[in-house]
């Protein structure tokens, strides 16, 4: 299986802590060799001044072709967004090489416990990389890739692919726990 690489690609300083909480937990979900990645520059023409949003889908663009072979998770702090929407959690190509994922949204102004944050960024994480595995999004109670469009949903999810989504993950003989 590809490695997956996860790579900070946001405006403030990376969160070493958030990149390997989300490296053990992309590791237990796909059973994959991931390391957190250094490349060079950031998605600076995915910036739309006059939603003062940065677009997911020309960030994925970017990633695809500035990042080597094998899947991609860009980790981001700015706010994505895509044409139809307000705002995304992360965007991913579904069976493809890159995903998105910000913490923007993760946040909320008040909350105390960063704990909190990072498991919702977890949980997105896998959510993203589990769109470039294949999997689509699922209905079945807790599993990760059910759909998310407010913070309510990501707490509602639990961290982890349901059995059904786990088997869909094709596997090089490694198990994940
Ligand atoms: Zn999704
Ligand atoms: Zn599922």
């Amino acid at each position: 299986m590809e490695d997956i690489r996860v790579w900070w690609i946001g405006e403030r300083h990376p969160v070493e802590r958030a990149l390997d909480h989300v490296r053990l937990h992309l590791e237990g979900a796909f059973g994959a060799r991931v390391a957190v990645w250094e490349g060079m520059g950031r998605p600076e023409e995915a910036y739309d001044p006059r939603r003062k949003q940065w677009s997911s889908g020309r960030i994925l663009s970017w990633l695809v072709r500035t990042a080597p072979d094998g899947k991609v998770l860009g980790v981001t702090d700015v706010d994505l967004f895509i044409p139809i929407l307000t705002f995304v959690f992360g965007e991913a190509q579904v069976g493809g090489r890159a995903a998105v994922v910000s913490t923007a949204r993760l946040a909320e102004p008040g909350l105390p416990d960063e704990r909190i944050v990072l498991e919702r960024l977890a949980k997105e994480s896998v959510h993203e990389v589990g769109h470039v595995f294949g999997l689509l999004h699922c209905d079945r109670p807790g599993c990760v890739m059910g759909r998310s469009s407010s913070i309510r949903d990501v707490d509602r999810k639990r961290g982890h692919l349901c059995a059904v989504c786990r088997g869909r993950i094709p596997r090089d003989g490694r198990e994940a726990t």
